[in-house]
């Protein structure tokens, strides 16, 4: 990844970031009433949209399924098709139980919130099923470390203002953005919700840079034709 000048980039983050914080204000994230929960839409979040997620968390708590002993109780075909609306239902079933199951044998909350961030996150890791994305999901919105969750969205937004490629493996990418925006779990938190309203609301697929906060603060100079 080309390196531009480390307070150059640093300025650029900054500019992002207070734009659409006056576009979008506070956006009050993660959409969850417990730790567990955001951990449980951290996975079945992989690949879908929020909405369907919302669907499938709905269904956990209709069901009463939304505690660690509620999910290790339940048989794996039942939760698959509470969580249905998630895509790759049977597949995230597995994952869940997988996790849940190392969720318990650690201790649960109370144990883990104990555990340094860079052990907390080897661990999350190894659980079959959780990627780069999802550990960083649960350590930033569950435990709340100052961890920047790189997506899709990041991926988008940064690479067409230019100041990174998208080619650019997770964890090079998670390097950049933490040394480049202060380490601080309120102002993760809400870069990366802000990040995600923006792609959906205006960033999208097909931009509509015409009505962008960041072209009209002269901070992303994309064409569509760039594309
Ligand atoms: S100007 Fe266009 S490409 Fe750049 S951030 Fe805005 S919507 Fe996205």
């Amino acid at each position: 990844m080309a390196e531009k000048a480390r307070s150059d980039v640093s300025s650029v983050f900054n500019k992002v970031y207070s734009s659409l914080e006056e576009e979008y204000g506070d956006l009050d994230w993660w959409p969850a009433d417990t730790p567990y929960e955001v951990m449980l839409g951290a996975i079945l979040t992989q690949n879908t949209n929020w909405k369907n997620v919302e669907k499938a968390i709905e269904n956990l708590k209709l069901n009463g399924c939304i505690t660690p002993g509620a999910i290790n109780s339940i048989q794996s075909d039942e939760l698959a098709e509470y969580i249905r609306p998630s895509g790759y239902f049977n597949i995230k079933a597995k994952r869940i139980k997988n996790f849940n199951r190392w969720y318990i044998e650690n201790g649960e909350y109370n144990k883990l919130i104990s555990i340094e961030t860079d052990k907390l996150r080897k661990m999350l890791l190894g659980v079959n099923g959780v990627g780069y994305e999802t550990a960083d999901d649960i350590l930033l919105y569950a435990f709340e470390r100052p961890v920047f969750v790189i997506d899709s969205y990041y991926r988008r937004i940064f690479s067409r203002i230019g100041i990174i490629d998208n080619q650019t493996g997770y964890e090079a990418l998670r390097h950049y953005a933490q040394r480049h925006i202060e380490q601080d779990v309120s102002l993760y938190n809400q870069y990366h919700a802000l990040l995600v309203e923006h792609c959906k609301s205006t960033c999208k697929v097909k931009p509509n840079c015409l009505g962008c906060i960041l072209r009209n603060n002269g901070i992303c100079f994309f064409s569509e034709h760039d594309s």
